[in-house]
Order: C-alpha cells, then sequence, then structure tokens
C-alpha cells in the first residue's frame, strides 16, 4: 500500500517532483565510495523553495525523516538513505541562477546548481568562484555547504565557509529561513548560515546560498618539484610563503607510493621525473599579473629552493597534465583494489615528524598495508591512505588503521577530518575522541532546531 505521505506529496506537486521508480531511485542509494547501499521510500525533488517547504510540512505531519542528496559524492556516507521510512530529498530541479551581481562581487545561486556551473556563471561575468574539487562536474551547492567541501585553492581563498554570505533553508519545523544577502559586512548576532555550513544536512534542507565572487585571474603558473623527503617539502612550503604568499594558490604533496600507484594505473598521464622521488610537490601560482610574470616569479621561487628537479608548465596542456597526476590517484587507488581513505587535519610543521612516525605504527600494525600519501599540505590536509592486498579484511584494516593514526593525530594536535566531514562513517570516532562538551553543544543544538531528529539521523551525530 502506497504511504499516506506519497499519496499526499503526489496530489500536491508536479510528477517530477517524486520518484518512486527503483531504477532511477538505485545510484541514489550508494554512496560515492561503494561502502553503503541502502533504500528510501521515495526521492522528492522539489523546484522552488516552497516545494521544498511543503514536503518538509508533510514529512514532519507522517513524522518520515528526511536524507538531503545533491550531488551524491560526499566521502563520508552521509547523503545515502538507510531504510524505507526515510524520504530522500535531492536538489536536482533547484537549478537557477537567481542574481550575479558584478559589482558587488556575489551572486545567488540553487542549491542543485553544480560547482562546474556556478564557476562557468562567474566567469562569465568576469568574475572568481575559487572553490575547486576534482567533483566539481557533479558535486551541487548544497552538498558543497553541507559539507564545507574544501579542495585545491583553500590555502589561497579559503573553503566554503569563507565563501557563504547567506542561505535560504527550509528548517525542521517547515518554516524557510530565508537568510539569503549579498551583504559583505553585517553583524547581527548568530550567524545561521554558518551553522548550516558543515552541518550535513542535519539541520535543514539548504535551497539556496549567497556566495562570494572574486576578481578573474589573468594569470597562472603551474610547476611539479621533486623533493627528497616531506621535510624538504616543508621547507619549501615555507619559502614559497615567504616569497610568493600573495599568489601561492596550490601546495599539494604527493608520496612516492602516490607517483607509483598513478604510473600503475594511469599510465597515461605522463610522469615529469625519471626515476621517481621521494616526494613531489604541485604549486600553482594566480592573480592579477599575467601568465609570463607569475612563471618567472615561481621559476625565481624554485632557483633560490633546495629541489632535486623542477618541471615548470608551459602551456594549459602540460598545466592539465600536472594536474591530473595529482587529482587522478584516488582514482588510481580505486582501480588498484581495496583501500582505506584518511582525512587528517594537521598542524602544517608537524606533516612531516607524522608522516615519518605514521609509516613506523602502520609497518608495525598493518604490515600489509601500503601508505598512499598526498594531499593538501598547504592546508594542513593530508590524505593518509592505505593500498591494501585484494584479499585484505578492510573492516578490521579501517578499524586498525583508525585507532592508530587517529591517536596519532591527537598526539600532533590535529584532528581526525579536514574536509570530508564525519557522516555516517566517523560518528564513532568523533564520539570517542571529540571533547564531550563539545559533542554535547552539537546535539543540543540539533535538539533546538530539530527536536524530532527528522533531518539525516545516523549522520554526524
Ligand atoms: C573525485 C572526488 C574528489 C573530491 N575532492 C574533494 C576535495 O578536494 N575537497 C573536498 O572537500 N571534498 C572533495 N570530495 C568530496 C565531495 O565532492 C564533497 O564533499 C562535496 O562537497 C559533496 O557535494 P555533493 O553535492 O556531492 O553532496 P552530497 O554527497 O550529495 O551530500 C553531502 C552532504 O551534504 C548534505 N546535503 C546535500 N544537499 C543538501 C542540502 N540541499 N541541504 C542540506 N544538506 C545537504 C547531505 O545530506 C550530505 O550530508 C571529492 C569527491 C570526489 C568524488
Amino acid at each position: 500500500m502506497t504511504h499516506p505521505l506519497l499519496a499526499e506529496l503526489a496530489a500536491q506537486l508536479p510528477a517530477s517532483a517524486l520518484v518512486t521508480d527503483p531504477e532511477k531511485l538505485a545510484p541514489r542509494l550508494v554512496d560515492e565510495r561503494r561502502k553503503l547501499h541502502g533504500s528510501t521510500l521515495a526521492m522528492a525533488l522539489p523546484g522552488s523553495t516552497e516545494e521544498a517547504a511543503l514536503i518538509v510540512q508533510r514529512c514532519v505531519a507522517h513524522g518520515v525523516p528526511i536524507v538531503p542528496q545533491a550531488g551524491n559524492t560526499g566521502l563520508v556516507g552521509g547523503a545515502t538513505p538507510m531504510g524505507d521510512k526515510v524520504l530522500l530529498m535531492a536538489c536536482d530541479r533547484l537549478n537557477q541562477v537567481r542574481q550575479v551581481d558584478a559589482e558587488g562581487y556575489t551572486m545567488t545561486v540553487e542549491a542543485g546548481c553544480t560547482l562546474d556551473e556556478i564557476r562557468a556563471t562567474a566567469a562569465e561575468a568576469n568574475r572568481l568562484f575559487p572553490l575547486w574539487l576534482g567533483s566539481s562536474t557533479s558535486a551541487r551547492v548544497g552538498g558543497l555547504i553541507g559539507t564545507n567541501a574544501g579542495g585545491l585553492q583553500v590555502l589561497r581563498y579559503g573553503n566554503m565557509r569563507d565563501l557563504v554570505l547567506g542561505v535560504e533553508a527550509v528548517l525542521a519545523d517547515g518554516h524557510i529561513y530565508r537568510g539569503l544577502h549579498n551583504l559583505r559586512k553585517r553583524n547581527v548576532g548568530y550567524d545561521i548560515a554558518q551553522l548550516m555550513i558543515g552541518a550535513e544536512g542535519t539541520l535543514g534542507f539548504i535551497t539556496a546560498a549567497s556566495l562570494r565572487l572574486l576578481p578573474s585571474e589573468q594569470g597562472r603558473a603551474t610547476a611539479m618539484v621533486a623533493l627528497p623527503d616531506a621535510a624538504a617539502a616543508l621547507g619549501l612550503f615555507t619559502h614559497a610563503k615567504a616569497e610568493v604568499g600573495e599568489v601561492l594558490t596550490a601546495f599539494e604533496y604527493i608520496g612516492k607510493a602516490a607517483l607509483e600507484v598513478m604510473t600503475a594505473q594511469h599510465g597515461e598521464v605522463p610522469q615529469p621525473f625519471t626515476p621517481l622521488p621521494n616526494c613531489a610537490v604541485l604549486i600553482a601560482l594566480s592573480g592579477s599579473q599575467p601568465d609570463n610574470i607569475l612563471e618567472d616569479r615561481l621559476t625565481q621561487l624554485l632557483m633560490t629552493a633546495s629541489c632535486e628537479d623542477a618541471v615548470l608548465a608551459q602551456d594549459g596542456s602540460q598545466t592539465e597534465a600536472l594536474w591530473a597526476l595529482r587529482e587522478l590517484i584516488p582514482s588510481a587507488q580505486r582501480r588498484a583494489g581495496p583501500s582505506i581513505k584518511q582525512d587528517l587535519a594537521l598542524p602544517i610543521g608537524a606533516i612531516p615528524a607524522f608522516i615519518e612516525e605514521a609509516a613506523q605504527l602502520v609497518a608495525a600494525r598493518l604490515p600489509e598495508a601500503t601508505p598512499v600519501v598526498f594531499g593538501h599540505m598547504g592546508d594542513g590536509n593530508l590524505h593518509y591512505n592505505l593500498g591494501l592486498a585484494q584479499d585484505a579484511d578492510v573492516a578490521n584494516c579501517e578499524a586498525i588503521s583508525n585507532e592508530v593514526l587517529f591517536d596519532l593525530v591527537a598526539k600532533y594536535g590535529g584532528d581526525i577530518s579536514a574536509e570530508h566531514g564525519i557522516g555516517r562513517f566517523r560518528v564513532a570516532a568523533a564520539d570517542d575522541r571529540h571533547h564531550p562538551v563539545a559533542r554535547e553543544l552539537m546535539r543540543k543544538i540539533k535538539a533546538s532546531l530539530d527536536p524530532q531528529g527528522l533531518f539525516n539521523p545516523g549522520v554526524l551525530i
């Protein structure tokens, strides 16, 4: 028998706003990492804020939990509905750019716009929306805000938290919070938008956001540098911050095992160094100066640094090839076999010592695992992944990896996630390792905004 909620929604919404066809639902029920295989009552696709409010109001009336989903590229299982009494609520039809204010350097976009779409819209207005991730074709505004996404240019421009001015959202009581604005300065008490950013769909359904824009970049210079170890990479970072800090846009670390897995699985991407170095760093400068000036500055920087070798991209296709070497590491690891993903936050200065100590601990506790280490070093964000054998007991290895690495990040003053979030996969770790007062505060905020616990149960807290 059809659930009464579905009958009501079908009567009050256009046909395109409700999906129950199992074939159409199937891809929405599996998470990006293929770890969760969920189920749902149906998928609701509001086409306006008012439709979203109606859907939430009917869910409140029937006590049906809601799982918000955007591009479904999240890496911690936060967007997968886990039960046929749960409604999946997706953003696909909320896909309008509502306003671009080029003079004010802001734009207002709906939650279903993809990152590529909003970057292209900003570029048409000769502006830059600087967030940039490997998932930019699929990740949507609702999810980017829900996860407080980071990515490849946080070093220069910040993460989503730094780029959102205001949000519009449907709250758990069905009311619409109308918090869109394009004010740079606004000091009026609690910042509700900041509360929603990184809330992983637990406090409401975001329908639109006003975003900061920046001046378009006029030039870019990109290089890959071969280095003997992570300490040398840290030295280069310190030098780069001092010399070209105001145009330093990316500083990405790639350990030798990551270069090796790329060579094995993505041989089509050229490796600039033979033999492979112990580690490489991808450096990008960008800004209001033209390419040739930035290239000169980068060359100068590298000449005064102690690098083993370096290549400077000579054109757009070489730039893309260097970035592919960094961006395709997760794909190469997936091709290579089972693996464990980590997203560790560390003080930047602690990264070399952390890498050394982690290697020893992993060798002792998980001798079969290969640390594949890479990440946004300039942001103190290390993806300390482990490659496993085909027949490995992944769950057991993951439990050991979490114990070893989370203890070690705590020792160095770091944290268990830098950009992916807590989702479903790290709730237990957050409960174990975060201060009880911090966890309790989160529960109190959740209880006050969503007393029935309807939004994304089991995620974050
Ligand atoms: C190849 C690849 C590269 C990646 N690189 C990076 C990277 O460099 N940095 C980084 O930070 N992440 C990265 N990610 C992870 C992922 O792309 C980001 O977490 C992204 O922000 C998720 O966006 P999404 O639209 O796919 O959200 P989803 O996965 O659909 O959802 C993510 C979370 O947001 C919530 N949510 C979704 N829509 C709404 C809404 N409308 N209202 C309220 N909550 C909502 C969901 O409930 C869920 O908890 C990468 C992923 C892939 C596959």
